[in-house]
């Protein structure tokens, strides 16, 4: 009896982590083919000038749509696409894609919509990355300083690598901002010399405005104004948070209080009655 609970125990482990490891090869798998069977989706999310409301532009936020298990959160299926190599087609598909909804925008009236995408360090280590985007921004046409591209402190593991990749980007004409800031190991020396345009503050320490208090975010303010970089807010929820931001002299902002990533259809719909308001 004691042998086949044993073995029973055994078996219970067994299928614990198989359900683990069977979701992720299965998600694996699923993502190889997520481009040509037309799977991915992207979410916009607005800046916003907190203010005076204005929309400064918009985040390109990526999701999965499986046709078995619904809709997948890329803090579970980037790492998964980055560890295969497939954020780089991926990657691709995003950056050309977002630049077309803006260009869409701009010829439908909507208005002119800067666009924001994320890209991972994999990509930054890619030797084609550069000329990948230099072509997608002469394919399209697009004006290149409506692009910004969203990177993580991550790129400090390969400091002058990654300058010289970031300096040939900037010199496209795009915009680089330095995502999640203050998660990471940036020295301030470094930090200083990384050829970038702004700071978007991490969540977490925005959070503490209301939680602790602001003197992480005040902190960052400060350096950011020292270093000469833009400064955005992320992860903004709360009235107060916009207004000890405002108090901080940090304008910009992107949070749920002002609009949760959307749809293009839905977030042309924020975009017109935002600004209705504006000018009514
Ligand atoms: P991120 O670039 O830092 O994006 C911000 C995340 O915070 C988004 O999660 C957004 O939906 C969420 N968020 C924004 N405002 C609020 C708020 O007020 N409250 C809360 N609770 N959350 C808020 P999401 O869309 O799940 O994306 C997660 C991460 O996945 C992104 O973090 C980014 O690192 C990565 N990611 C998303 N799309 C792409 C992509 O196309 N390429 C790459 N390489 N990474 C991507
Ligand atoms: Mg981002
Ligand atoms: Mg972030
Ligand atoms: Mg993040």
């Amino acid at each position: 009896v004691a042998k086949e609970r044993g073995k029973n125990n055994y078996h219970f482990y067994d299928s614990a982590l198989d359900q683990i490891t069977s979701r992720k090869m299965e998600l694996e798998n699923g993502l190889r083919r997520a481009l040509e069977l037309d799977e991915l989706r992207i979410f916009y999310q607005p800046k916003v000038q907190m203010d005076t409301g204005d929309i400064l532009g918009v985040e390109a936020l990526l999701r999965w749509e499986h046709p078995i298990l619904g809709l997948i959160s890329p803090a579970e299926f980037i790492p998964i696409a980055e560890e295969t190599g497939l954020i780089i087609p991926i990657g691709k598909w995003v950056l050309r894609n977002a630049i077309e909804q803006s260009i869409y925008w701009e010829n439908t009236g909507i208005g002119t919509i800067p666009v924001a995408v994320n890209i991972s360090v994999r990509q930054i280590k890619d030797e084609d990355f550069v000329v990948d985007v230099k072509e997608i921004l002469e394919a399209t046409s697009f004006v290149p300083s409506c692009l910004e591209l969203e990177i993580t402190e991550s790129i400090m593991q390969d400091f002058n690598r990654s300058t010289h990749v970031l300096k040939q980007l900037k010199q496209l004409g795009l915009n680089i901002s330095m995502d999640d800031f203050g998660t990471g190991y940036s020295s301030l020396n470094n930090l200083r010399h990384l050829p970038i345009n702004s700071i978007k503050i991490d969540k977490s320490f925005v959070d503490d405005i209301i939680n602790f208090n602001g003197s992480i975010v005040r902190a960052i303010i400060d350096m950011a104004e020292n270093m000469d970089f833009n400064i955005i807010a992320e992860g903004v929820e709360t009235k107060e948070q916009v207004k000890f931001l405002l108090d901080n002299s940090c304008f910009t902002g992107q949070g749920y209080y002002f609009s949760k990533p959307l749809p293009a259809g839905d977030l042309e719909k924020y975009i017109i009655q935002c600004s209705s308001i504006t000018a009514g």
